[in-house]
């Protein structure tokens, strides 16, 4: 294969493979994009809807301003795309707070790099009165709302330089002179100079990644038929989240359990997120809603909640041997990760996803690669032997 050879395989056609093939796409690369389901068995398609919300904590300014340029970067790219209503409604995301917390929260967003017309307090009284919920301040964030998970990855993989070749489970790799092979259960082999693997909870059951700490976690959300009272179309969170009128329907959860691998509804959670959704109606909780419909799903987790994104440690370096510098860490060549995108993956990897693709075209911005360098995915190993800080600040 030749030094300019432009080819990727990316295993997991959810939205953090997607966008991936998207950006590579754009950079001309010919992408085979492999998923062991057929399309629309994908987990993650069979919900109707993914909120897109800007999501900030208190004391963390990488995080924060990462959230901010992804969120933006996702509201954009969904409404590039027009969807019709059916699909995708950016009408942004209010978070609902205490009094006080949300006076805390909003002194520090003010501090943040966001835009002012991005977001804005709204009083108790106006809370009341427009969305009915009782006590609670809240904030209005513009670069929010829901699109169809199917929708928006279909869009983002309709592009001639990427083929995507469904029902091919990935069970192996194998390093070649200058290519990567990739082994599907069905028998099927590819080659290809870069290989990317976005196959979230399952990365761990492929060699090479045992060393990579992911956790499974389940989650549920249900729907019911609109309240004929709810007008607004923004969406409303405080613990959960009220994702309102998806073609009728108002969508809200979600729950959260590891170590559970049960496929079907529970009917356990399905109180819990009933007692979401009064909350986020302002409305006193009803036990008897009827026959529960949703829908069931897991989440990759990583240990601080960040995604692990970038190369692969070709052999992980011995804590004993310290002092180590940048230069001494060994990444396999062209191999990369994206995964580990917990509950936020339609929020971040849109954004994280271009900043991967600039990586491994070699062509990355300066704040890219600080971005990466943030969620590289040996971040507590890289602590242990001390070279996180060095190379969180190897540019500043
Ligand atoms: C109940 C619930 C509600 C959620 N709500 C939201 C929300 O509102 N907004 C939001 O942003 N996020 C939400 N999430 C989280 C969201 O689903 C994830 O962040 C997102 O799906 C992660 O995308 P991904 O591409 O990394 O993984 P996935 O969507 O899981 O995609 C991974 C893909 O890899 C494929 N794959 C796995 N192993 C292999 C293999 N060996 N070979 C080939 N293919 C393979 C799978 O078939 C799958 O298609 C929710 C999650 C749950 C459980």
């Amino acid at each position: 294969m030749s030094k300019n050879d432009k080819s990727a395989v990316i295993v997991g056609a959810g939205i953090a493979g997607s966008s991936l093939a998207f950006h590579l796409a754009n950079k001309g690369y010919q992408i085979t994009l492999l998923d062991e389901n057929s399309y629309k068995e994908v987990e993650i398609f069979h919900n109707k809807a993914v909120e897109i919300s800007p999501h900030y904590m208190l004391n963390n300014p990488s995080y924060n301003s990462l959230m901010t340029k992804a969120s933006k970067f996702s509201y954009e790219l969904v409404r590039g795309f027009k969807f019709t209503k059916k699909d995708a409604m950016m009408k942004g995301v209010v978070k609902l707070y205490d009094l006080k917390d949300c006076e805390k929260m909003l002194g520090k967003i003010s501090t943040f790099d966001i835009e002012k017309s991005a977001f804005e307090y709204l009083e108790p009284c106006t809370i009341k009165e427009k969305y009915y919920v009782d006590k609670k301040a809240g904030i209005y964030f513009k670069h929010g709302g829901w699109v169809s998970p199917i929708k928006l990855c279909s869009s983002l993989t309709n592009d001639r330089n990427i083929n995507l070749i469904p029902k091919s489970k990935v069970t192996k790799i194998n390093q070649k002179t200058s290519s990567w092979e990739i082994y599907c259960e069905n028998s099927n082999r590819y080659f290809a100079k870069n290989l990317i693997l976005c196959n979230s909870t399952s990365l761990n059951k492929i060699n090479l990644f045992k060393d990579i700490d992911l956790k499974k976690n389940r989650g549920q959300i249900n729907w019911v038929d609109r309240k004929k009272n709810l007008k607004h179309k923004e969406i409303i969170s405080e613990k959960g989240y009220l994702i309102p009128d998806v073609n009728g329907l108002d969508i809200f959860g979600s729950t959260y359990e590891r170590d559970n691998e049960n496929k079907e509804l529970s009917n356990n959670d399905y109180e819990k997120n009933l007692k979401t959704y009064f909350k986020l109606c302002g409305d006193k909780f009803e036990q008897n809603h009827g026959l529960q419909k949703g829908w069931v799903g897991w989440r990759a987790v990583t240990l601080d909640r960040n995604p692990y994104v970038g190369k692969v440690f070709a052999d992980l370096p011995d804590k004993k041997n310290r002092p180590y510098s940048l230069d001494d860490l060994n990444y396999h060549p062209n191999l990369f990760i994206n995964v580990g995108y917990g509950s936020r993956g339609y929020t971040l990897a849109p954004f994280v996803s271009k900043c991967l693709a600039s990586m491994v075209d070699s062509s990355q911005s300066f704040e890219e690669e600080s971005i990466l360098n943030f969620l590289n995915p040996y971040r507590s190993w890289l602590k242990q032997i001390g070279l996180r800080k060095k190379m969180l600040t190897k540019y500043k």
